[in-house]
């Protein structure tokens, strides 16, 4: 079992943020045994030009993304993008409520200096709730989202893992 954790909580503002950011770490963790539970705060139907695709269209695709990488408990929730600021509380409570369901050793989150509003609030939201508690909280890294982003941890993956 890497890093010796079972319950893996995994955080993400869209529907591709764990993805892009955590995917290969999150196949990992799955193949490895973990239980990992993924939470998106907005399935992003504003950001989805219904004159050429279904407005639900980016919550099939991450639907379709946790089936493939083997997670079984996928939650998205339907928060507007962009507007997280004026949500935090809103967004703090769910997170309070997901720790409480719960005994989790690791979460995965967005980190907080990302240029993105909702990634940002998301981050910050998480080692609120997460503080003084002894689960292990790590933030990922949405390239071209994070400048100054300095990776402490490193994860060795399998080609297979990353594709
Ligand atoms: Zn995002």
């Amino acid at each position: 079992m890497i890093w010796n954790v079972d319950n893996v909580l995994v955080l993400s503002a869209h529907t591709d943020d764990m993805e892009v950011g955590a995917g290969a770490t999150v196949r990992l963790l799955v193949e490895s045994g973990a239980n990992v539970r993924s939470v998106v705060f907005s399935d992003c139907r504003k950001s989805v030009d219904t004159s050429k695709h279904p407005i639900d269209i980016l919550r099939k695709e991450c639907e379709a993304a946790a089936k493939h990488m083997g997670i079984k408990d996928l939650t998205i929730y339907e928060l507007p993008v962009r507007d997280f600021p004026a949500r935090r509380q809103e967004i703090l409570e769910t997170i309070y409520g997901l720790r409480r369901d719960e005994d989790y050793d690791l979460v995965l989150t967005t980190w907080v200096g990302d240029l993105h509003q909702d990634h940002r609030v998301v981050a910050e939201e998480t080692f609120r709730a997460f503080m003084k508690t002894d689960v292990s909280v790590l933030s990922y890294e949405i390239a071209g989202n994070s400048p100054g982003f300095t990776p402490e941890v490193y994860v060795p993956l399998t080609e297979e893992q990353v594709n």
